[in-house]
């Protein structure tokens, strides 16, 4: 890629306005890799209440073939009022004019399909909303919940985000992934052949990697034919594995100028078509690297990197 193509530019050019994400939360949702059915704790980067028993979340007991819920009222309730809340700031600063419903916070599909079914749907009655897209893992998402996605696609935008992190079995285990990456494959590509938008996820900097670990992750995420790609160096938050790590002085992380430059590597080896939602990240509870606390001082760096690579913005 020698001209940066990001997700907003995508969505302008199909939607001719400013079409803007709004994240959501939904109480109650877990992960198999926190609740045990994959694994317990989760990744060593997840904040979860495994490392602090005052990290509180209300969860919801999983059975993914039962058809009652008794969180669900709560579930849309929030959902509603997240969305009411969010949606005048991105008015506001980025002249946003439709939006695209972002269930973004632990495993959105794991959840019984009638659960799925009624957030997706409310989400899709709000005013200007053009689409969903939702965030979850590849173990965990089920045939008919893909085929009903489907469906849906045929009439709304809507884009499934998979957490790939890195195509290294050895660093997936390492972070207690649950998953090694035939998996990621295997539903990726599934995905891909019923027609769906699918978004990979990338961490650079993950323990053990060096750069060449790092592209290779790239290289095999483009080979499974994803439409958009986010980036975003590892950073170590407290009640994390990774933070326990740390402290102890058993993990380095990543550096501002190894990031960016694997960063623009990465970009240029992306085709023109794969458009970027993601170049970096911020955190609120961030104990490391110290470079990434300031999120404007990490994108400006970027911006002069990806000017001086020669890719225009
Ligand atoms: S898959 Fe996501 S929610 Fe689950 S443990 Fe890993 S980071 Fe946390």
């Amino acid at each position: 890629m020698d001209k940066l193509y990001t997700f907003g530019k995508y969505l302008k050019k199909k939607f001719k306005t400013k079409v803007k994400k709004v994240p959501i939360s939904i109480p109650g949702f877990t992960c198999p890799n926190i609740d045990g059915s994959v694994a317990r704790g989760g990744c060593v980067f997840c904040e979860n209440e495994s490392f602090s028993p005052n990290f509180t979340k209300e969860r919801f007991t999983l059975n993914l073939n039962s058809k009652e819920n008794p969180l669900l009222n709560k579930q849309l309730n929030a959902l509603k009022e997240q969305f009411f809340a969010t949606i005048p700031l991105l008015q506001k600063y980025y002249g946003a004019k439709k939006f695209i419903v972002y269930f973004q916070s632990f495993t959105n599909t794991y959840a019984p399909l009638p659960t799925l079914k009624a957030l997706y749907e409310k989400a899709l009655t709000f005013p200007n909303v053009v689409g969903i897209s939702i965030g979850t893992r590849t173990d965990s998402i089920t045939d008919e919940t893909l085929h009903y996605l489907k469906e849906l696609s045929k009439e709304w935008e809507i884009w499934i985000e998979y957490g790939i992190q890195s195509s290294n079995d050895e660093t997936l285990k390492r972070i207690n992934r649950g998953h090694d990456f035939e998996n990621v494959k295997k539903t990726i590509l599934k995905t891909k052949e019923l027609g769906l938008n699918v978004c990979g996820h990338l961490i650079f900097g993950l323990p053990g990697e060096n750069q060449e670990d790092m592209l290779k992750s790239v290289e095999d995420s483009i080979n499974l034919g994803i439409d958009s790609i986010k980036f975003h160096p590892l950073y170590i938050t407290d009640n994390t594995l990774l933070a326990l790590d740390y402290k102890k002085g058993k993990f380095t992380p990543i550096s501002e100028e190894l990031y960016i430059d694997t960063l623009i590597k990465a970009i240029k080896m992306l085709p023109q078509n794969i458009s970027i939602q993601r170049m970096s990240a911020g955190s609120q509870n961030l104990l490391a690297p110290e470079w990434c606390r300031n999120k404007s001082t990490q994108m400006s760096h970027i911006y002069k990197a990806l000017k001086k690579a020669g890719i225009k913005v």
